[in-house]
């Protein structure tokens, strides 16, 4: 039995996330968990592709993140699993190291993540799913 299942999603990728809901469920229902729902603001590349050259055009760090947590709680919402069973996290930071580092302090004994983009078709993984598959303590379900 899972007591602690993680579930990173990436807040841009919409097709992602609904390849994995079904996988989630069947887990959350199955078993007795707390289910945490974490995600990841890239700390550089994210300003950059925004093209925003000068710090101070920065939008503030709190409202990026509170920002990034209203969108996960929306997404989450598909999930329909019961609210006392999840719990959300919006950090920044770099997606994998972020991933492994929460897995350690829920002590997750699940991780389910998506394989990479259906656009990158000649992945096998996308460098944020290896990684964390290669450096997980715990199963990871990756779902494609
Ligand atoms: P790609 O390079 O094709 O986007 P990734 O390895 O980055 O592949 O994405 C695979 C999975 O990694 C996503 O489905 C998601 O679970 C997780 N992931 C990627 N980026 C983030 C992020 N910013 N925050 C949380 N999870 C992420």
């Amino acid at each position: 039995m899972y007591r602690s299942i993680l579930v990173p999603i990436d807040i841009s990728e919409s097709e992602l996330t609904r390849q994995v809901i079904p996988y989630v469920q069947a887990h959350a229902v199955i078993n007795i968990a707390k289910v945490h729902f974490l995600t990841v603001i890239p700390s550089h590349p994210y300003y950059s592709t925004l093209g925003l050259a000068y710090s101070a055009a920065l939008p503030k760090l709190k409202d990026l993140q509170e920002e990034a947590l209203s969108r996960l709680n929306e997404i989450v919402k598909a999930f329909k699993i019961p609210m006392e069973k999840v719990q959300t996290h919006a950090v920044t930071g770099t997606p994998k190291d972020q991933i492994l580092k929460l897995a350690d302090t829920i002590q997750a004994d699940l991780i389910i993540i998506a394989s990479h983009r259906p656009d990158m078709t000649t992945y096998l993984l996308g460098s944020n799913a290896a990684a964390v598959v290669r450096h997980a303590k715990c199963p990871v379900l990756v779902v494609r």
